[in-house]
Order: C-alpha cells, then structure tokens, then sequence
C-alpha cells in the first residue's frame, strides 16, 4: 500500500530550491516560528554539517532534519529503530504533502521493489529504516547508486550500553561516516546524561558534530504525587477531572492491570489493557485503539509505550512506583507532547518501596550493579518525599542545575506544611540503633508505639529504653518519618538484610543534637484522606474553552476529524491536533485564508480538509 500511495504523487520535486527553512515550515507543517534551537540545528544541517541534538521528547526533534531534507536536494535516509515510529512518522508527513517512505520487515517484496525505485529516480524526499535493513550491503550498494541528502540517527541513544535501549545494530551505523563521506550526519536523542552522550559521540564518530542540548524541563507537564490511601476511589476522583481525555495508567502486575482496567470500564470509561502476557494480537488492537480512538484510557505495565507517538496523552498515571526517577520521567514523558499542558499523577505507599527494595535484593546483578540501583531507589524516594518543588528535584537529578520553583506541581500549587521533628527523628534514629539496626521499619515503629508483638518479646525488646516513646505519633505519622528519614539519608535501607534499617554517619549530628530536623506532614496523616482534587481543569489557561458554545464547537470539530480519520483509517491528530482545533472553535475562521494562519494548518491540509471544517464552524457560527 505504501508504495501504491507513493508512485502517482512522485513527479516534480516537493521544495523550490530557494525556499527558505521558515517557509517550509509554515507552507508544510503550518507553525509560524520556530523552537528553541531548531532554525539554528536546521541550518547547521541545511549547510552541510553533522549534528547532534538532545532535546526532551515533545521538544519538535522530527522537524530538524525532515526540513533540511526538504531543503537539500536528494534522499534523507532516517534510521528509526521502532516500525511504529516510523508508520507514524510516515504517515504524519505523507498527510503534510511530503514524499515519505518507510522500509521495514511488514513490506512485502513488490513494496520494498516499487519504494527502491523512487529512491533511485530521485523521486523521494525522506526514507525511514531500520538500522538492521539499512546495514545490508545491497541496500548500502543501493544507496551508493542514489544522491543523498542526509543521514538522521533517530533515537541515537539505542548505540549506547549506558542507556536503557541499547541495540547493538546501532554500533555498525559507524561505517556511514566513511562509506559516505561528506553527507551530512544527525543524532537525535530525548536520553541525556553526560556518560550516553560521549558514547554517542565516540561510537558514531560525531567528534566534529556540533552540539545542541536543550534543557530537560517539561513545562507543560503537571507533576503531582500523593500517599496511597484509597487508590480506588482517588484514581476515580481523579479521572473525573480529565473527562474525554486520553491516558495512560501505568501498574506494577499484570492482574492489576487487567483489575483496573476493568474496573474502569465497568465505571463507564473506555479503557483497555496492555501487558506482556497478552498475546501479540490483543496488544497490537489495544494499541492501535489507544492511537486511533479519542478519549482512550490505556491501563498497562510498563511493556508499553516505547515507541508510541500519540502526541495528545493528557495524563500518566502511576498506581504503583516506577523502578527508578529515569523511568519515571521518560514514562510520564509520554504525556503532552504536543505542548499542550499534561499531568503525570503518581501514588504511592510504604509497600511499593518494600517491594521494590525487595526485587532489587532478589536481583542477580552484580554488587556494583545493586549499588546502583540502591542509590537510584533513594533518588525516587527523595522526590517522592520532598517538601521542594518536584520539577527542581528532578531536573537536579538529571544535572540541570539553577531552576527556579515552577509553579507547576503539587507542591509549588499546595506548599507542604512541615513540621520541627529533631526530637522525633532521635527517638526514631535510637529505636532502630537500640535494636540493633537489624530490623524493618514496622517492627521498629512496634517498639516506638509500645506495641508488644511476637517478635518484640522474642527478642526481648520490650525491655529496650526506646520501647513505648513515640505514642505521641500514629503508625501512619511514623511511617512517614521513617520514609522521610530514609529519603534525607539519615537512614538506610538494607537489601541484603531484609530490608533492615541502619544508621548512616550523616545521623550522628543529629543524634548528638547538633543538628534540626524539619518533615513535611502528609496530607493523609491529618486524617484529610489522600489528596484535594484539582480545582481546575487540566487544560490549563493556555486552553481554556470558556464558553458553552465555544465547547460545543470543539466537540464538533473533534467528531468530524474522528469520522475523517476513521475513513481512511489515520490516527486523528494525523489530520488536526487538538491546538488547532482549539483555534478552530475560538477564533473561529470564516475563510479558508483565515484558517490558513492557524496553528498547524499547512497548504496541504488546507486544501484538502480545510472545507469540511471550515463548514462546521459557518454552521456552528449562525
Ligand atoms: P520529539 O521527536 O522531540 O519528541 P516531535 O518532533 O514529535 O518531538 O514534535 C512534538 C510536537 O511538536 C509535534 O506535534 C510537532 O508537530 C510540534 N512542533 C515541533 N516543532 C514545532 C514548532 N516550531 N512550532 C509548533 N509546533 C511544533
Ligand atoms: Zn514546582
């Protein structure tokens, strides 16, 4: 089909040779400017030069190398290491009117024949591939026989052992430097940390590329973290506030998975599963259904997500903990791409961090590995338990020093009440000294209540001089100090042992009174039970639909690019994204010129869906 699609559309080149990059973006893409250090990435490459570019993922990657292919003249190849990717890529650029194509393994012989063919006439613009298909030596020899315009190394990363994807067909993607010199080169990547970075560069020698790295923040991105009280009910409570709304709820099991989202469905809501223990088949229909239905809850473990491109995810939700803050940033990541503003909503309990203290004991990784991974669970619980900005916490974590408190998350929108606990703090710090740093936190939060369990006269500590003073706290206020303690690294948790508790050097200050200790009171701890619900509606002010009317147009405008999508079986922000529906239903174009200065309205879609919607709001309108 692809190749069928292709043939009659090939003929005169897409881009004039004297446009400029501005034009191309507004003539193809529809945007009036563009982004952070796109123009200056874009002509870098348009001028011949090799690239690198970080940038988080929604920060508008694509762009800096489809529109140098527009604007050099031959083929861009773009090594995509997901077929989903790619189709979607494809597709999105086929709708803008640019001649794309995508090689991959579902192509039957005909296709990849009917593709190879207008890539040697000269008929393409961009060619998507895999790394493993475009190593071969006929498709190398192939490309030799073709004028190129650019390489772009999508998802650059996948090169590197120290990123989380690493895929080592990416390591031969070094010989394009010399088997075509001279052509262009640029790495993309939303993976940031120093150690992947250099590897990018030394295994696809990119020592001479120019480096963009964009900052890390999310802006757009909610961040909201809370105390798992009565998971049910505040998944529910939340979920009233993102009606119509897609979203991904990410669990730690498969059952649970599979619970929640039946839970859901039985509460009205269109929500699917999505785990590993699913069959090939029933995966591919919930994710297909996520892609292309609106308003799709996604439940699933983390199997899913890699990959996906859907840029209108309005929420991530996380009902158990992830395994490190990388993780929870690249999966909540997957909300708002579009820069439309998002939610990540994440709860959490005591047990999550038992559990996942206790996978990371039953590992079978290394004592340096384990170390590691120990040192990443203490980040997560620190970002959990802090009283800062959450946006702060985490750009800090990944090196981007000097934010300023964002405005943007729980705790900037509902400052924490903290409270002096020095005192508490000394008799926690005691209890689990006194017995004899070889226990767990309930046990020890036992003793300090004054509760005589089994195990307490087992081992005789009833008679410990900590036993009984702490009752002026609940075993819920002490759990949270316990957590807090942990998290500030006045205390750790042993995985060899059980998760037992042991001092660190950092307490003995505080121990000999030298040193205050302020904790953040929970929420729940005040007997408030979880979180407040938002007040207001997720799509913030930067796309507030004030009035009924205004709504009831969008509604329109939505089940319109829905039926259009469903005919010819595109996802639907493929044809319109919600900002620009949004502009649609509020300033309300009365022609098609007028529509033309819309976000995201290039020549193309003007043309060819520009009436329908144009009717929709001349009906809406009189
Ligand atoms: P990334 O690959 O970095 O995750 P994309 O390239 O998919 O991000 O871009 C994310 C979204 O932002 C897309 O919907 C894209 O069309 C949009 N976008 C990119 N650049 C611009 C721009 N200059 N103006 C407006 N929208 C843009
Ligand atoms: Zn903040």
């Amino acid at each position: 089909m692809e190749a069928e699609r292709l043939a009659p559309s090939a003929g005169t080149p897409f881009v004039t040779a004297d446009e400029r990059p501005a034009d191309i973006l507004q003539r193809v893409f529809g945007y009036g400017s563009f982004r952070g250090d796109q123009e200056a990435i874009i002509r870098h490459v348009v001028s011949g030069g090799d690239a690198l570019v970080l940038m988080p993922t929604g920060g508008g990657k694509s762009l800096c190398y489809q529109i140098p292919a527009l604007c050099r003249e031959g083929l861009a190849v773009v090594i995509s290491p997901l077929i989903a990717l790619m189709q979607d890529q494809v597709t999105a650029l086929r709708e803008a009117g640019v001649r794309a194509a995508s090689l991959n393994s579902s192509l039957d012989f005909s296709e990849v024949r009917s593709i190879e063919g207008v890539m040697r006439s000269g008929e393409l613009d961009l060619l998507y591939v895999a790394p493993e298909k475009l190593m071969t030596e006929p498709f190398l020899d192939l490309l030799e026989r073709c004028r190129l315009s650019l390489f772009a190394i999508d998802e650059a990363h996948c090169v590197s052992q120290w990123g989380h994807d690493f895929r080592p067909e990416y390591l031969q993607l070094a010989v394009l430097k010399n088997r075509f010199p001279g052509i262009p080169r640029i790495a993309l990547t939303a993976t940031a940390d120093g150690p992947t970075r250099k590897d990018i560069v030394e295994r696809l020698h990119l020592q001479s590329a120019e480096q963009y790295v964009a900052g890390f923040d999310r802006p757009n991105i909610r961040y909201r973290v809370g105390l798992k009280t009565a998971p049910k009910r505040q998944l529910e409570s939340f979920l009233q506030d993102h009606e119509g709304e897609a979203g991904i709820i990410y669990c730690m099991s498969r059952n649970k998975v599979e619970d929640t989202a039946q839970m859901l469905r039985a509460s009205g809501y269109n929500a699917l599963a999505y785990h590993a223990g699913m069959s090939k088949e029933e995966r591919a229909r919930s994710q297909d259904s996520f892609i292309r239905d609106d308003a799709v809850i996604m439940v699933a473990t983390v199997a899913f997500g890699m990959g996906i491109n859907k840029p209108d995810v309005r929420f991530v939700v996380h009902l158990d903990l992830p395994k490190s803050l990388e993780a929870y940033y690249q999966e909540t990541g997957r909300a708002g791409r579009d820069g439309l503003p998002a939610e990540a909503w994440m709860i959490y309990g005591t047990n999550d961090l038992a559990r996942l203290h206790q996978m990371a004991a039953q590992s079978e990784a290394s004592q340096e590995q384990k170390r590691v991974e120990k040192r990443k669970l203490d980040a997560l619980l620190g970002f959990c338990e802090t009283a800062r900005c959450r946006r702060q916490v985490v750009l800090e974590y990944f090196g981007e020093k000097g934010a300023t408190p964002c405005g943007n998350c729980d705790t900037c929108l509902e400052p924490v009440e903290t409270f002096e606990g020095t005192e508490a703090a000394r008799k926690a710090l005691s209890c689990v000294y006194r017995s004899g740093q070889s226990f767990g936190s309930a046990h020890v939060i036992d003793l300090l209540l004054g509760i005589s369990s089994e195990k307490c006269t087992r081992f005789g500590h009833d008679q410990l001089s900590t036993f009984g003073i702490g009752t002026e706290f609940t075993k819920n206020e002490w759990r949270s100090i316990f957590r807090q303690l942990i998290a500030l690294g006045y205390l750790t948790v042993d995985n060899e042992e059980y998760g037992a508790l042991k001092l660190t050097p950092e307490c003995r200050p505080v121990l000999r009174g030298e040193q205050d200790v302020d904790f953040r009171r929970d929420p729940s701890s005040r007997g408030r039970g979880g979180l407040k619900s938002r007040t207001k509606r997720s799509f913030g002010p930067a796309l507030a639909i004030e009035s009924s009317r205004d709504q009831a147009l969008f509604d329109r405008l939505k089940a319109l690019r829905l039926e259009l999508a469903k005919e010819q079986s595109l996802p639907p922000y493929v044809i319109f994204n919600d900002k620009t529906l949004f502009e649609m239903a509020t300033v309300r174009p009365s022609t098609l010129e007028a529509m033309e200065d819309l976000y995201g309205v290039g020549k193309r879609k003007l043309e060819r869906y520009g009436p329908a919607f144009l009717s929709v709001i001349q009906e809406e309108t009189d």
